[in-house]
């Protein structure tokens, strides 16, 4: 199939690669052209494992191709999906303006029928507002041509999204004409020869699906972060509480691991926007207001613990912190709670040696030069001359670290540990201070 994605993002590259992959012929739009030169020079503009080496493939095959051209990008594809990003709005509702703008690209450009594929994730009724602004632009220019709507929200974690794509869980598809029901059932046919993932229904259920499924995972993390919390307080451990509650199949273990709370492109956005949706069909949210401000207080723990431990006041102090990402595999620094953290221990006076695996050059990106942070090449690099160690992401390479190094290179032998990587007991033999989440 002749297949058009509309924003080459995180989900845009990895949903045209992918169906790429199973032999469609794709071309993905973005207005961005720095990323699409990259694309076009055989580059990568962002980390996601296994990309790179598809993106090569689907590209020397013929299948995958890049362009800023719209007018080109609309001819294309029978299928045009929209998968730009939506932004919070200063009142926390998702910003639409990326949306509305490439429905109205492709209705200006038209001259055939299009199936138009909302994969971005948008509230209940932007099916509605897509189909006004095509049929608008339609109109302006006197031509009567059919096109759907479908809403088809995406549900790939970054960090594994190419498994994702590939192996999906389930493909919802929100749709009310038989013709664009075929086209999706068409295309999504490789991707489910095992088992029937798709599930079809109507259009305002498909599009409040996605939010609910990412209101739910935020909750269990606020609900965990909390308990955390009071264990600390009550001398529990939070860790086998994990374990005694995860242990019941109607509980299961995802998504039960206390931090340092939640954060990236979708959660927090998304928490929000569907809060923004409630409020204004007139009902309140009451769960996910606690879920949001439950997290924005979590991302404020680590910083507790240290000035607990070491005084208010941390001037003159360095601490090396491992993990920029808000999760580890990705470069993705959206909304990272270690942006909260390295802001707190500027505030406060101190210096930071940062090293994460990937998100080093997005973090820079982010904070601007600063005299004040170091980026380091490796995590032991990043204990030179610091005085303690803050762990932020859960990289797999920092899960068994030589205790008796790190020891010898900090100044206070010290490690706040965001993410409860260690046996408590272990670091602690090796003479070092270690302060978790949600346990002594
Ligand atoms: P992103 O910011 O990485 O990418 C969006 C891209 O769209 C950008 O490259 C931008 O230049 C481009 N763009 C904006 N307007 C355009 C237009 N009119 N025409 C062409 N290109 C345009 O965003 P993302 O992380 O890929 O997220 C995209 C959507 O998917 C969001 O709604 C997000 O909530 C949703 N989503 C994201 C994830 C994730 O893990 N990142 C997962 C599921 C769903």
């Amino acid at each position: 199939m002749k297949i058009t994605v509309i924003g080459t993002g995180y989900v845009g590259l990895v949903s045209g690669t992918c169906l790429a992959d199973v032999g469609n012929d794709v071309l993905c739009l973005d207005l961005d052209a720095t990323k699409i030169r990259t694309l076009n020079e055989g580059g990568i503009p962002i980390y996601e494992p296994g990309l790179e080496a598809m993106v090569k493939k689907n590209v020397a095959a013929g299948r995958l191709r890049f362009t800023t051209d719209i007018e080109t990008a609309v001819a294309h594809g029978v299928l045009q999906f929209i998968a730009v990003g939506t932004p919070p709005d200063e009142d926390g509702s998702a910003d639409l303006q990326y949306v509305v703008a490439a429905a109205r690209n492709v209705g200006r450009h038209m001259t055939g029928y299009k199936v138009v594929v909302d994969k971005s994730t948008v509230p209940v009724g932007t099916a509605d507002k897509v189909r006004v602004a095509i049929a608008e632009e339609l109109a302006a220019r006197g031509a009567k041509i059919d096109f759907s709507v479908v809403s088809n929200p995406e549900f790939l974690k970054e960090g594994a999204a190419v498994d994702d794509f590939m192996k999906p869980d389930r493909i919802v598809v929100g749709a009310d004409d038989s013709r664009a029901i075929e086209l999706m059932r068409e295309l999504y046919a490789p991707f489910q020869r095992n088992h029937e993932r798709l599930i079809v229904m109507d259009v305002k259920s498909a599009e409040l699906t996605k939010y609910a499924a990412n209101a739910m995972l935020a909750t269990r993390i606020s609900f965990m972060n909390e308990l955390a919390n009071l264990a600390e307080k009550l001398g529990a451990d939070i860790e086998l509480v994990r374990k005694g509650i995860g242990s019941d199949p109607r509980i299961g273990f995802h998504f039960l691991y206390p931090g340092v709370g939640y954060g990236g492109s979708c959660f927090p956005k998304d928490v929000q926007a569907l809060i923004r949706t409630a409020q204004e069909a007139g009902q309140a949210l009451q769960v996910l207001q606690a879920v949001e401000a439950a997290n924005e207080a979590q991302k404020g723990v680590l910083a507790q613990k240290i000035t607990k431990r070491l005084g208010a006041d941390l001037s003159g102090k360095t601490f090396a912190l491992w993990g920029l990402a808000f999760k580890p595999n990705t470069d993705d620094m959206r909304e990272a709670p270690s942006l909260v953290l390295i802001a707190d221990l500027l505030a406060r006076g101190a210096s930071i040696r940062a090293y994460d695996p990937v998100a080093a050059h997005e973090a820079q990106r982010i904070l601007g030069e600063n005299p004040r942070i170091h980026y380091a090449a490796t995590p032991m690099d990043a204990l030179d001359g610091a005085d303690a160690l803050a762990i932020v992401t859960e990289w797999k390479e920092f899960r068994s670290p030589d205790f008796e190094a790190i020891k010898a290179r900090l100044k206070t032998p010290v490690i706040f540990d965001g993410r409860n990587l260690y046996d408590p007991a272990t670091p602690r033999k090796a003479g070092l201070e270690y302060f978790p989440i949600g346990r002594l």
